[in-house]
């Protein structure tokens, strides 16, 4: 899927200009130093740059951008490259990578206001710590926290496990700050949970993909920290069965409900086969899993006793089969690395033909049906991994190559596949992009599907943030 639009390499004197931004150590030009920066999880969109840049400061990112002005160099900014949708992947020599791992300082950290600013490329997981430091919680949670950074969550206003009680990305941004094509800075870090002043241009720059300016800090919203958090691994027969056992657990948890994810019986088989440590939570198989977190602000005991009414109720309603509840922080680590290392696991397994779909939480079984029967008919022996966050609606429909098929020839049907489950997704109101973002992967489908009116209105404001193209040109939306 590399595309390579065969943009010329950068002339010496221009890397010149640029490495003396950062100075010589943070302008990378070995391809051996580069190749990590060149590499995305999904091996779709191998990079081509033959410049990395890794400014320190706000300055030389304006710096930076003001040269790419001047000279129409493409820049593609890049947080923890952990992106699955190619976004962050160069596409052609002519290309400056932007990475902003070495932005990454802790600016301010407000415990009665609830706020955190932190720099772009602060990584999630250190975020996650800086809260819980204050005595507080910062909600996002992503399989990747290890290594993807708030720039990049924010430039692809990620989702992850927490969206159910807490909102996506955007919702937990109360102000930014980045520079724009033209090397302004602008100068957005509110902490104003209110602020009705026209057009929010926070709001636009979250979501955008790298493509309206390089996000350099933001005002992230805090949360008390739960007294008590208690995990169960539920295993039952179908999407239907965890729909309902959704409804009930959403009636009788109402906020308290922080996690509810599902994964298929192949997924766990995928999963405990190539992961270590890994192992199943329950005594016999099931057909689906759920694993379903309540959190409560009194105590851990209140948040067990709420978990264990909404198992007792739905054990009697026969909605689920079977249920272990974590006994103690090891197993419910446990439980969380079955559902996390789900993505990683189908690796192995050869080729995966993805897709990060949404429709409306009641659909979801219907959805899982038709699409089954679908692909199945179209490409019989094909192994459905379809996993992910029930509680929103949003299915990761991945579909690995049958036993012993050519990976080549498999992944070469990913549009035939992709167009036969967005149809289904698309009759259900949906959207085939969830939370992961458009990138490379998806740009051509956005413009197919979108309404021409929304496209018309995207490019306007592209141009208008960065009027000669030069931030990651060719990704979400070409102008
Ligand atoms: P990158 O991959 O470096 O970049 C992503 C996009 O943001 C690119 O378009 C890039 O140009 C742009 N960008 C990066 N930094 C900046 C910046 N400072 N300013 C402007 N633009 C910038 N995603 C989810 O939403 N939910 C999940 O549950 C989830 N789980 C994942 C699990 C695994 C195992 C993996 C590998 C990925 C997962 N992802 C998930 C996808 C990915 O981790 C997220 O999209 C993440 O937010 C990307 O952050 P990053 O720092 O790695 O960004």
């Amino acid at each position: 899927m590399s595309e390579h639009p065969g943009k010329p390499p950068l002339a010496p004197d221009l890397i010149e200009r640029f490495a003396a931004i950062v100075g010589p150590r943070n302008a990378l030009t070995d391809p051996g130093l580069i190749e990590a920066y060149l590499q995305e999880p999904r091996d779709l969109f191998p990079g081509h740059a033959t410049l990395v840049l890794r400014p320190g400061s706000v300055g030389e990112v304006s710096d930076i951008l003001k040269l790419a002005s001047e000279t129409r160099t493409p820049i593609v900014p890049q947080g923890g490259n952990t992106g699955l949708v190619g976004g962050q992947s160069t596409r052609s020599p002519g290309e400056v990578l932007v990475n902003l791992s070495r932005l990454d300082r802790v600016r301010d950290v407000d415990p009665l206001g609830r706020t955190m600013t932190l720099e772009a490329g602060v990584v999630l997981e250190k975020a996650q710590a800086v809260a819980e430091e204050a005595g507080l919680f910062f909600p996002l949670s992503l399989g990747s926290q290890g290594s993807c950074q708030v720039g990049g969550n924010l430039a692809s206003n990620a989702g992850g496990t927490g969206v159910l009680a807490y909102g996506n990305t955007r919702e937990l941004c109360l102000g930014i700050e980045a520079v724009l094509a033209s090397g302004e800075v602008f100068h957005g870090l509110r902490r104003l949970k209110k602020d009705n002043r026209g057009y929010d241009l926070r709001d636009l720059l979250v979501g955008s993909e790298g493509t309206l300016g390089i996000i350099t800090a933001a005002v992230l919203k805090l949360f008390p920290k739960p007294a008590g958090r208690e995990v169960a691994y539920v295993g039952l027969g179908s999407p239907r069965a965890a729909l309902d056992l959704l409804k009930r657990a959403e009636r009788q948890a109402g906020g308290q409900l922080t996690a509810f994810e599902l994964m298929p019986r192949i997924g766990m088989e995928f999963t405990i086969r190539h992961t270590q440590g890994a192992r199943d939570p329950l005594d016999a198989p099931h057909r689906w899993y759920v694993l379903i977190e309540i959190s409560s602000n009194r105590s851990a005991a209140d948040a067990r006793d709420t978990l264990e009414a909404i198992l007792a109720e739905a054990f009697e309603a026969g909605t689920v089969e079977d249920a272990a509840v974590a006994q103690s922080l090891t197993d419910a680590a446990t439980f969380w690395k079955m559902r996390e290392e789900m993505s990683w696991a189908q690796k192995p397994e050869g080729g995966s033909i993805k897709h990060d779909v949404a429709v409306p939480v009641a659909r979801v079984a219907d959805f899982l049906e038709a699409a089954d029967r679908a692909v199945l008919e179209a490409m019989p022996g094909a192994r459905i991994v379809a996993f992910g966050h029930l509680g929103d609606g949003n299915i990761h429909y991945n579909i690995s190559q049958p036993v012993g098929a050519d990976k080549a020839a498999f992944l070469s049907r990913w549009k035939e596949m992709n167009r036969i489950v967005h149809a289904i997704v698309a009759e259900m109101d949906g959207t085939f992009s969830a939370e992961h973002g458009i990138g490379l992967l998806k740009r051509d489908e956005l413009a197919e599907t979108k309404q021409g009116v929304e496209i018309k209105l995207m490019r306007g404001v592209k141009r208008l943030f960065d009027p000669y193209d030069i931030l990651n040109p060719g990704k979400l939306v070409q102008i």
